[in-house]
């Protein structure tokens, strides 16, 4: 096949999750004509909400942040501005629990002075962070070890461990600083301590303040509005089985029921998790057979469990955006959002809506128990923690078996076996989660970067 001007071949995207429709949205806007195979029947991959009458669930991600200008300015292109929902004033009430009790985070510094969250001599010890040395730019660390020589075992084990459970469902004496939490290991490298950095940019950043938001019908509007830009160019149902490069360019062998179908394309996006790519066939493509070392990322099991309550069964509050649980404190959730806090619409009138989180890498076994001891088990914690009783009005059990990739020490090998199969086969490009970070906003920048490598 010949690619003449007038008829290019189109570019190929493996994966409808948002890091996939973010880079053919780009493409067809940019009037580059492209195919989007998806194996599942609809788009979002993780993101997946369901409205069932009055309630309204997230399956996967609860929350978007608009952490840079560049997001917000996508969500207001693909047309979904008007319906961004902000979460709620009260969301910036943060709770993490101390000595079983729920503490609120500090907002401000007369808040952190008075805080019962940590000691005195915890409080102290930060004004010594700005002389506490940097680490050596090449050296590899873990975010534990990173934290506790800049602020100290305390910060470890009530903000900094119960954050890292709540975002990675992960570990923080195994996850890297450089490749876990990049920003936090720039500032350091930039301006030799956390505390100096932050200052400096909070002066000088005049982007977004780093709101979180969703949409009246949940996050999954957001790949509902991609898909639908690109009507008949995004194939549901539709697996790839091989990516084979040509003399020509690129084919794709993709199977849609049982018969095969091979076609060609000018370029090849992977848009697919760690796993998805391991398993994926590659001909003609140098290297490509060290993509199953992938499969050695490690993935922890969450169970993530939506229940509804009458209004009167809950006698905390609900005046924030949920608990985060550290380690220390030997209780058996992650963290609970408090959904019908955060967004309208989650739950009926003199209703409230909670999700709690089950399992990650501090205790896989707990995500794989069966419903009935899944459901006893998080309404004994919610009946500890926030005064939940009797019976839920509403209840849904979300599993999922590799839920996050964990960007642990060593994680530079996966990124740089992408970076060379991209030098030495041009035209074949990587993104999503196992490559440009876990969250969604990460994965817009990387759906973003995928279509300028092309276009
Ligand atoms: C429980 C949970 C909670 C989370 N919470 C948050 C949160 O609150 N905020 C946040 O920012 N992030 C959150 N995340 C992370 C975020 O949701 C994901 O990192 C992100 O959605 C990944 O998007 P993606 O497009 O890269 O991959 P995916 O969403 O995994 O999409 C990949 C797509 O590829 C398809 N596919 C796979 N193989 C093939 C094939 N061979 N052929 C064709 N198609 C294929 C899959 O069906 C899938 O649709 C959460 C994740 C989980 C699991």
């Amino acid at each position: 096949m010949s690619s003449s001007p007038a008829s290019p071949l189109p570019v190929a995207i493996i994966g409808a999750g948002i890091t996939g429709l973010t880079a053919a949205w780009q493409l067809h806007r940019a009037n580059v004509p492209v195919v989007v195979f998806e194996a599942a029947a609809g788009p979002g991959g993780a993101i997946a909400s369901t409205r069932d009458g009055d309630w309204l669930w997230e399956a996967g991600p609860n929350t978007m942040l608009e952490s840079t200008a560049e997001v917000a300015g996508f969500v207001d292109a693909v047309g979904l501005g008007g319906r961004r929902v902000y979460a709620s004033e009260t969301a910036n009430n943060r709770y993490v629990v101390r000595d079983g009790r729920l503490v609120a985070m500090p907002t401000s510094p007369w808040g952190f002075v008075r805080t019962r969250m940590f000691s005195w001599r915890a409080k102290l010890g930060l004004l010594g962070e700005p002389w506490r040395p940097r680490s050596a730019a090449d050296a590899e660390e873990t975010v534990a070890d990173f934290v506790v020589r800049r602020l100290g075992q305390e910060f470890l084990d009530y903000a900094v461990n119960p954050f890292v459970g709540g975002v990675y469902a992960g570990d923080p004496r195994r996850l890297s600083v450089r490749h876990g939490f990049p920003k936090l290991h720039r500032l350091e490298q930039e301006h030799g301590s956390l505390l100096r950095g932050a200052l400096k940019r909070r002066n000088t950043s005049g982007g977004p303040k780093g709101r979180i938001f969703s949409f009246p019908g949940g996050l999954v509007e957001l790949p509902r509005a991609l898909a639908s830009a690109l009507g008949g160019a995004v194939r549901f149902g539709t697996r790839v089985d091989t990516v084979r490069r040509t003399a020509a360019g690129w084919e794709i062998v993709s199977r849609n029921g049982s018969s095969p179908r091979t076609e060609a394309f000018a370029a090849v996006l992977c848009a697919l998790p760690a796993d998805a790519l391991a398993a994926l066939h590659f001909d003609g493509v140098p290297g490509a057979d060290r993509l199953a070392t992938l499969r050695e990322i490690e993935h922890p099991p969450v169970a993530s469990v939506f229940t509804g309550h009458r209004r009167e069964d809950v006698a905390h509050p609900l005046d924030g955006f949920g608990l985060l649980m550290p380690e220390v404190e030997q209780h058996r959730v992650l963290g609970v959002l408090f959904s019908s806090s955060l967004f309208p619409g989650r739950a009926p009138a003199g209703h409230v809506a909670l999700t709690t989180f089950v399992g990650g890498v501090r205790s896989p076994e707990l995500a794989r128990l069966d419903d009935a001891a899944l459901t006893k088990l998080v309404r004994e914690e919610l009946a500890g923690l926030l005064g939940v009783r009797g019976e839920p009005a509403y209840l849904h059990i979300q599993r999922w078996p590799r839920a996050i990739p964990q960007y642990t020490l060593g994680y530079g090998r996966h990124k740089e076996l992408f970076a060379e199969l991209e030098r030495a086969s041009p035209g074949l490009h990587f993104g999503g989660n196992a490559r440009d970070g876990i969250s969604l906003a990460n994965c817009i920048e990387s759906g973003r970067r995928l279509a300028k490598a092309v276009s």
